[in-house]
């Protein structure tokens, strides 16, 4: 049959295949079909019964393996408790049997059986053929599915999932992207899994868990020193595993048996998903998690030719799936072509979601299970303003969905007519609405979306992404460019903010319990002060007969923004001695990101000639939950009452010290926030380009003396709501302020 070629032909001759190179008298695989599995090509059994012989899960020693995802080797076939009986298949004359699952990032698309007609275990030695021969099997028939299109098909099965699919996440980064599923981890190529030397694959494999072992011991014992008894037990069970001689023979075996390095890691972290999928049990969960993390690692350092994220070759229209992403691995592809993001993990605060915010890439975090759903190639509709991923959608949802664009699109007009209208409320208030930028590709949206500055400049961006520490002309150009960009308008560049979750790819990690309150931004330029001096150097070259703001991140207690003053001070000094030009006018500002400061506002305010509030690190140290764990996300609102009330007496204090006060965290770019910071008195807000058209709108529509008027009484520490979110929400409604 012509249109069933493609797979068929390859599954009859892989049974053919087996059959002779083990020397059994049968060979057969069943593919899934549905919830059952159906004989979809022998060798030795009776050829009527192929497509026309099916088995539940629960139904015989194949239901077996494919419910367990796991081996089944017996000399007896018949005295096994799950043997059943079929008519028809011809198999009453066999007795031995053995049985793998047909494994594929994670999913068990099946079983590969082989049996003979004398009673015995089959040798290790088979059963690792065997499993080889599963490993290829999986991927090559998928391939040769994806290759071939329908025509490909066997009927009724689909070995790569099927069918129309949307995963409900949370929207983190707001925007509707259309395209093509790209694996962050994609598998290994099935023209990458045969290796032509053993020895050398061997001993790429043996680096690699050197390599692997030794990363882990460096975490380990870097961090065992300050932790509780739980977390050193968890990460000596996650060191236990770096030396698990079962899981390292398990490697070693399948290299062996003809895998290359990568795809025998690739094989056993496909056994050991399938097996987590079906774990109850959170701890075994969470242990087997650790593996795959672990195989995630060499996989890395194997540096396998598909694995480089960054470097592949992408569609033009990119969606890329990952578990999580770091903020740097998210720079590291080609911004042209990346579209979308959707995530298993991701956190509403987390850098990683900042940079899709700043970039204008929509990002879905939180679909449970996305990565056994979606193919590599896969057509996906990513909506980030609702937190859907569709996956292989219907003609019908891509219709709707397009209707959405255009509704957008007509939106995104509205806000382009306000482009040049100042962002006035009803009653009279100037609201100054600045970017939050960090990347020469930012700097377009200051007049695209027509900012009034750059409220946020977040340096590290520049050292993230690069694959060595920028050299001081490096820096210098980029804070030109900035600056030459913005024209007459401010820029406030905030020097380095490290660790935490931004790590530099050229840097040893610095492995700490609690890295968003260890050691960090100014904390590490107090520290070891060669880098920031630099940076301030740069900054003042830069800055040179120019307004020049520089702000410093996570001051604590003032004697830290004093000292980092004081180094400012050194390089103008040294300035000034050289003879070159200063900038001509500097201002030096403080960001206020830890609850500590906000009760030392009059003191910082005698030294600091602005404050600009951090409200992400700020909230999340007020409110004790991790801006980066999705689990207390929801304990972290803007507009809980107490937060409220925080916000509302820096606004205040900073008034009374006649001191110039920005809000430059996530919040000030949410329309709903962002009125009630205006109501709250603040007057600078800094947010993501895509903040600044619907906060405009809402800020044109509002009269800040009713707003301000409803939360007064709200805010007070009597108050006993979770959030003022639906009284805000209702006051919009009636007001008609669009948010
Ligand atoms: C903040 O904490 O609000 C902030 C603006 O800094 P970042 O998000 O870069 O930590
Ligand atoms: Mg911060």
């Amino acid at each position: 049959m012509a249109s069933e070629e493609g797979v068929q032909e390859r599954l009859d001759s892989f049974v053919k295949v087996i059959s002779s190179a083990m020397k059994v008298n049968v060979a057969s695989i069943y593919l899934r079909a549905g919830d059952d599995l159906e004989l979809c090509a022998t060798k030795g059994l009776k050829k009527t019964a192929v497509h026309t012989t099916r088995l539940s899960l629960n139904e015989g020693l194949v239901g077996n393996v494919a419910r367990r995802a796991k081996l089944l080797n017996t000399a007896e076939a018949s005295e096994h408790p799950d043997f059943v009986f079929k008519e028809g298949i011809g198999e009453e004359r066999f007795h031995s049997f053995l049985g793998v699952p047909l494994l594929r990032g994670g999913r068990n698309l099946g079983v590969l059986v082989v049996q003979g007609k004398r009673a015995r275990v089959y040798s290790e030695a088979e059963v690792e053929h065997l499993l080889t021969a599963a490993t290829l099997l999986a991927e090559i028939a998928v391939e040769d599915e994806r290759a071939g299109g329908a025509e490909a098909r066997l009927k009724g099965i689909r070995l790569t999932p099927t069918g129309a699919e949307t995963i409900t996440g949370r929207a983190f980064a707001d925007g509707l992207a259309q395209g093509r599923a790209v694996l962050h981890l994609p598998p290994v190529t099935a023209g990458h899994m045969i290796s032509t030397n053993t020895g050398e694959e061997q001993a790429r494999l043996s680096k690699a868990i050197r390599k692997m072992r030794r990363s882990v011991d460096a975490m380990v014992d870097g961090e065992m020193g300050s932790m509780s008894s739980a977390s050193k037990e968890i990460f000596e069970s996650y060191r236990m595993f770096a030396y698990d001689r079962q899981w390292l023979d398990r490697l070693h075996e399948a290299v062996h048996s003809g895998l290359t390095a990568e795809a025998a890691v690739e094989r056993v972290r496909n056994e050991h998903r399938a097996r987590m999928l079906k774990a109850r049990d959170p701890y075994l969960r969470a242990r087997l998690h650790d593996l795959e993390d672990l195989a995630n690692r060499m996989l890395r350092s194997l540096g396998g030719e598909n694995l480089e994220a960054g470097q592949r070759q992408l569609p033009d229209n990119a969606i890329v799936f990952a578990r999580n992403l770091g903020p740097a691995e998210i720079l590291d592809y080609d911004r042209d072509k990346l579209t979308g993001i959707v995530l298993e993990e991701g956190a509403a605060t987390a850098h990683a979601t900042i940079i899709c915010r700043t970039l204008g890439i929509p990002l879905v975090g939180l679909a449970e299970r996305v990565l056994d759903r979606v193919e590599a190639d896969d057509e996906v509709l990513v909506d980030g303003e609702i937190g859907e991923v569709g996956i292989r959608p219907t003609s019908e949802d891509v219709s709707e969905f397009l209707v959405r664009v255009g509704i957008r699109a007509q939106l995104d007009l509205a806000f382009e007519k306000q482009r040049n209208l100042k962002a006035v409320t009803k009653d009279g208030q100037k609201i100054s609405l600045l970017l939050n930028a960090g990347l020469l590709v930012d700097l377009p949206g200051l007049d695209g979306v027509g900012a009034d500055g750059i409220g946020l400049f977040r340096t590290e961006f520049q050292f993230m992404v690069s694959q060595s520490m920028p050299r001081l002309d490096e820096q210098v150009d980029l804070y030109k460019r900035a600056l030459e960009a913005a024209g007459d308008r401010p820029v406030t560049f905030r020097t380095l903010d490290l660790g935490g979750d931004k790590i530099l790819p050229y840097a040893d990690p610095v492995p700490e319990e609690n890295p968003a309150i260890g050691w960090r931004a100014i904390r590490i330029g107090l520290e070891r002060p060669g880098m920031l001096r630099y940076q301030l150097r740069a900054l003042l070259q830069a800055g040179a007969g120019r307004h020049l703001r520089i702000m410093f991140p996570m001051v604590a207690v003032v004697s830290e923004f004093q000292a980092a003053r004081t180094l400012l001070d050194r390089e103008i000094a040294r300035i000034k001695k050289l003879g070159s030009d200063l900038p001509n006018k500097l201002e030096v500002g403080v960001m206020l990101e830890t609850p500590a400061l906000a009760w030392q506002i009059d003191a910082i305010c005698k030294h600091a000639d602005f404050v600009s509030v951090g409200a992400n690190d700020l909230m999340q140290f007020f409110f004790a939950a991790d801006r980066d764990n999705p689990r207390v996300a929801g304990l972290y609102d803007g507009l809980h009452p107490a937060a409220l009330s925080l916000l509302a007496h820096i606004a205040n204090r900073c008034k009374a010290n006649k001191t110039e006060v920005t809000v430059c965290g996530e919040i000030a770019g949410k329309p709903l926030e962002a009125i009630c910071l205006t109501a709250l008195g603040f007057k600078n807000l800094s947010m993501p380009v895509t903040g600044i058209g619907p906060v405009k709108s809402a800020i044109l529509a509002l009269d800040t003396g009713k707003l301000a008027a409803l939360l007064k009484p709200e805010i007070s520490s009597a108050s006993d709501a979770d959030s003022l979110r639906q009284t805000v929400r209702k006051f919009c409604e009636k007001e008609g302020v669009p948010v």
